[in-house]
């Protein structure tokens, strides 16, 4: 038996799966320092420790703001052996909360295990239950051609583009509606509210027009036209939705056989859930309903869950808690009979091998996940791991390397770092 098999069966980070020399001869890891940079746009977490190990996490690619919000945790795990992941979170997880106030607890957590994988010499789906499948699906949010206008014909033009595209995607999801200001802003009349402001973290919202319901619609129409049945879509729609607009617009496409609606009442930045809303909606209409990607901590999505408020559930490895948390609800989502497929657009390339071990390891409501891409595009010169081609006909194969498996090249890094950040891979 090779020593990754028994380490494999018998427990990674088990003293008892050590040769008594090396468990005698193996001092305990510490937690020395805890630090953030941002790179590019993305803030990426090195948690050090006294062994010369270190592991990294990343939060979304926008939250430039994050370097404090990490440093607050600094100093309640120094200390601490980051290979007791779960201890180390129980003296922080509590200081979290809805997106954006989680990020931080979350790139600390996707850290945590990577340092775990390392010391154990075993990539990090081995730590979470072993894999399920070999290769992930996933779904394409974010390569998007540039729309030249909000007609229908525009949209089944960026479809066409999406459907072709060489990785081959199998599952593409559109913004429509309040979740895209442009195509709300091109409806004059179409809908009641002023002034209009859209974008995140401001939503707008309202009341639709006839006339604004049918255009939405047939955006829709035209790109299912496009994809047919071959390539799945779902539409990210709110939030911003009134009930009864909400449920007229799920019937009109009922017979378009999406994957999702996501987000249509509360989502992205709502600091809430709203379960029974979201339960009121599902049970009017065949369409699957999706909710999740800004909901912090498996608490809170204890109603969504227990009252089968929706279909399917898209929370966030970088704003839920980490991937053990992100595995933790899926399971019991799975238990009510709820499909699970992770938001990740913004997670980088960190974050891409993160979701890449965690959906390895998910039970069999896992659908897919938002694919996400290094922003700026030299990110993909500065980390070493990924496969190349990363997608091959919409999956990505799980790769072997110890901990997340992704690293980077230290000195092209350095030279994307900010003066204030000089110091982080020393
Ligand atoms: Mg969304």
């Amino acid at each position: 038996m090779s020593d990754l098999t028994r380490r494999a069966l018998f427990g990674t980070l088990s003293a008892a799966a050590l040769p008594a020399q090396q468990r005698a001869s193996r001092p305990k890891i510490k937690i020395t320092d805890v630090r953030c940079a941002i790179i590019g746009q993305s803030p990426v977490v090195r948690i050090v420790t006294d062994q010369g190990i270190s592991g990294y996490g990343q939060a979304e690619t926008r939250k430039v703001y994050l370097r404090p919000m990490v440093l607050f945790y600094k100093d309640l795990i120094v200390g601490e052996d980051p290979t007791d992941v779960e201890r180390v979170m129980m003296k922080i997880r509590r200081l979290g909360a809805f997106k954006p106030w989680g990020a931080a607890v979350s790139a600390i957590e996707i850290a945590l295990w990577d340092i775990a994988g390392k010391v154990a010499g075993v990539p990090v789906y081995k730590l979470m239950g072993g894999k399920v499948r070999d290769r992930v699906r996933i779904y394409n949010g974010g390569f998007r051609p540039v729309f030249k206008g909000q007609e229908p014909q525009h949209y089944a033009e960026v479809v066409q583009q999406m459907k072709e595209a060489p990785e081959g995607f199998t599952l593409i999801k559109m913004a429509v509606a309040f979740h895209n200001p442009a195509q709300m802003n091109a409806m004059p009349g179409e809908w009641y509210d002023e002034p209009r402001i859209g974008g995140t973290p401001h939503s707008n919202k309202g009341m639709l027009t006839e006339k604004g319901l049918k255009k939405i619609v047939a955006s829709v129409e035209a790109m299912k036209k496009v994809l047919g049945d071959e390539v799945g879509l779902a539409l990210d729609a709110g939030p911003g939705w009134m009930m009864k607009d909400a449920v007229n617009f799920c019937k009109a496409v009922e017979p378009m056989h999406l994957a999702w609606v996501e987000d249509m009442l509360t989502g992205d930045y709502s600091p809430y859930p709203n379960a029974d809303l979201y339960r009121d909606l599902k049970m009017q209409t065949t369409v699957p309903i999706h909710t999740g990607e800004q909901i912090y901590n498996r608490q809170n999505f204890k109603d969504l869950i227990e009252k089968q408020a929706v279909d399917v559930l898209g929370p966030d490895p970088e704003d839920v808690g980490g991937i053990g948390e992100l595995k933790w609800i899926t399971e019991y989502a799975d238990l009510h009979g709820i499909l699970m497929a992770p938001h990740g657009i913004f997670d980088g390339l960190i974050g891409l091998a993160a979701h890449v071990h965690l959906a390895a390891t998910l039970p069999q409501n896992y659908v897919a996940f938002e694919y996400p891409y290094g922003q700026p595009e030299w990110w993909y010169d500065i980390v070493e791991g990924l496969p190349n081609p990363i997608v091959k006909k919409g999956f990505i194969d799980v790769w072997d390397s110890p901990g997340l498996g992704v690293n980077f090249r230290v000195n092209a890094a350095k030279a994307r770092l900010s003066p204030e950040d000089r110091g982080f891979f020393d």
